[in-house]
This record gives C-alpha cells, sequence and structure tokens, in this order.
C-alpha cells in the first residue's frame, strides 16, 4: 500500500485542482491520498467527486498554528485529519485564521508598493482563485514582475521569507490539538523539526503537545535530514505517538513530487481507527 497523507490543491497554495490532484496521485500509483490544504475544507467535495476507482481519499486540512508561550512566538503546522467539517468551533477558527490571512496579504502587498513594486492586491488575490492565500501567491506576482525566477526564490530572506514577510493570525498550539479532537479528528504535527523553515519547536512541547491529545509526529518530510528524521521517530516512539511520512506536494510550487514520502500502513489504520469524525473515502 502506498501512502501520501499531505498536499495541496488549488484550495490554498498548490498548483493542481483537487480534482487533478486526485487523478494525479492515482497516476502515481498512490492507494490512499490525503488532501490537506492550509486552513481549509474548501477542496474536498472536488477531490471526492473526482476520486478514480482504487484511490482512498482521506480528508483533512494542515492548520497554521503557533505556540505563544514562548517570546517571540514560534509558528508550527497541525495536519488534521478526517475531522467532521461541521464543528462549529473548529469551522469558526478557520474562517478566523483564513480571513487574517486575506488582510495579511493584502498589507504585505502594501510593503512591497511602499518600496516601489508595483503589484496589486486584485492581481494577488487572482492567483489565490478564491482559495486559501499566502504567500505563494504573492510570490507568482513577483515572478510576473520578473523580480524572481521560481516561488522557491521569492522565499529568499530579502523577498518573502523575511523582509516582506508578516505574521500569521495563527491558532494557538494547543487550542488546535483541542478543536481538532472536538471535531473527531486525528492530529499529526507536520514536518516538526524542520529547522530549513525557520525555528522550530524543543521536544518539551511535543511532549505536553502529546498529553494534551497529539496523536502522532510527520518524520518522512523532505524537510527533514536522515538525523532529524531519526530524531522524531525517537521521540515519537517514547512518546506513543504514531509515525506518518508524506511528501508535502504543491504542485509546480514545489519540486516534490506525489508519493515521494509515505506513510506506513500501520499509521494510517491507526488514524483511521483514533478518528470520530469522517472515514476514509473509497469510490
Ligand atoms: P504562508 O502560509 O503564507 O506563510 O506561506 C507558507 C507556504 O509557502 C508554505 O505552506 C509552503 O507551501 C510555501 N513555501 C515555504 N517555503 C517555500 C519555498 N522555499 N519554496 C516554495 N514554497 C515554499
Ligand atoms: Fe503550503
Ligand atoms: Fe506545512
Ligand atoms: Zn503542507
Amino acid at each position: 500500500m502506498r501512502i501520501d497523507l499531505h498536499t495541496h490543491s488549488t484550495a490554498s497554495d498548490g498548483t493542481c485542482t483537487p480534482g487533478e490532484l486526485v487523478r494525479a496521485a492515482a497516476d502515481a500509483g498512490l492507494d490512499v491520498v490525503a488532501i490537506t490544504d492550509h486552513d481549509t475544507t474548501a477542496g474536498w467535495a472536488a477531490a471526492e467527486a473526482a476520486l478514480p476507482a482504487g484511490l482512498t481519499l482521506v480528508r483533512g486540512a494542515e492548520l497554521s498554528c503557533r505556540w505563544y508561550a514562548v517570546d517571540p512566538p514560534i509558528a508550527l503546522h497541525l495536519l488534521a485529519y478526517l475531522f467532521d467539517p461541521s464543528d462549529a468551533a473548529l469551522a469558526a477558527e478557520l474562517l478566523r485564521v483564513r480571513q487574517a490571512r486575506e488582510h495579511r496579504a493584502e498589507r504585505m502587498v502594501d510593503l512591497l508598493r511602499a518600496d516601489g513594486i508595483d503589484v496589486t492586491w486584485d492581481e494577488v488575490r487572482g492567483y489565490a482563485a478564491g482559495g486559501t492565500v499566502g504567500r505563494p501567491h504573492l510570490a507568482h506576482a513577483l515572478i510576473a514582475r520578473g523580480l524572481v525566477g521560481t516561488v522557491s526564490e521569492a522565499f529568499a530572506p530579502d523577498w518573502l521569507g523575511q523582509r516582506y514577510r508578516l505574521p500569521k493570525a495563527d491558532i494557538d498550539a494547543f487550542r488546535a490539538v483541542d478543536l481538532v479532537r472536538g471535531a473527531g479528528g486525528v492530529p499529526v504535527f507536520a514536518h516538526p523539526r524542520a529547522s530549513v523553515r525557520g525555528r522550530i519547536v524543543p521536544d518539551s512541547l511535543i511532549v505536553e503537545l502529546a498529553g494534551a491529545g497529539l496523536a502522532g509526529l510527520e518524520a518522512d518530510h523532505e524537510d527533514h535530514t536522515p538525523e532529524q528524521r531519526a530524531h522524531v521517530r525517537a521521540l515519537a516512539a517514547e512518546l506513543g505517538l504514531l509515525v506518518t511520512g508524506s511528501s508535502d506536494f504543491h504542485g509546480s510550487n514545489k519540486t516534490v513530487t506525489l508519493g515521494a514520502q509515505t506513510t506506513a500502513p500501520e499509521a494510517y489504520h491507526q488514524i483511521v481507527a483514533q478518528a470520530r469524525g469522517l472515514a476514509p473515502v473509497a469510490p
């Protein structure tokens, strides 16, 4: 069984529509794929409608979170699987985060314009095409101006990586775990040791999150070195957490391919067994 539990579509910052994503997942030889767009469930219905025979769909999301107990707070991503999308508390929080992302992107456009870079909010919003807006959409405006060559280059410190970056109004990490469990979902910490992305949280926070209901840790991810993967596995074993591996596919916004990293069937079955919100969909 080939299982990839972390992918993005045009409902956030991927470049495949949800339908294209599930067809590409089948073409890549996957048996199970999770759609985990940032802070939204908007791609679920189209993914389900287009699901090819032989492919199982796990409905999920990747929540923008932050550990606020340190100064400055540290951002982290929480994958949430098989939660009830009609849960009012979780749905309200996701809506709040998406709206704050729009406001933030608009202010980042203002910062660029103040430096004479003639991008517009309308244009950036157009790249997001109604999905959750993020820095990759701003990157496309910079590419269109010939200021950078790729989305990745736009994440350099001189651009969206630091100079024109503003913080998001992220969900408190403990509240996020609570909300996901409250909605019957299964929370897994995405790329917890990916120091290439910025500051990472200490193991002591992961211990606390495990005590608060965290289900698992993503170990195999392209942003983890072999040493970081081994560390995550050892920590998960110590804490009794399940371990996943996934591509974090973003279409052509990143170079990683579907199924580049996979999750063991035992871990997938544990996620399904813990879920109280939804079951996987198989056509
Ligand atoms: P945001 O959520 O708006 O802060 O943007 C962060 C998103 O940008 C992440 O979810 C990644 O998908 C994407 N991203 C971060 N770093 C890179 C990079 N070096 N190249 C391409 N995409 C990136
Ligand atoms: Fe992303
Ligand atoms: Fe992430
Ligand atoms: Zn992701």
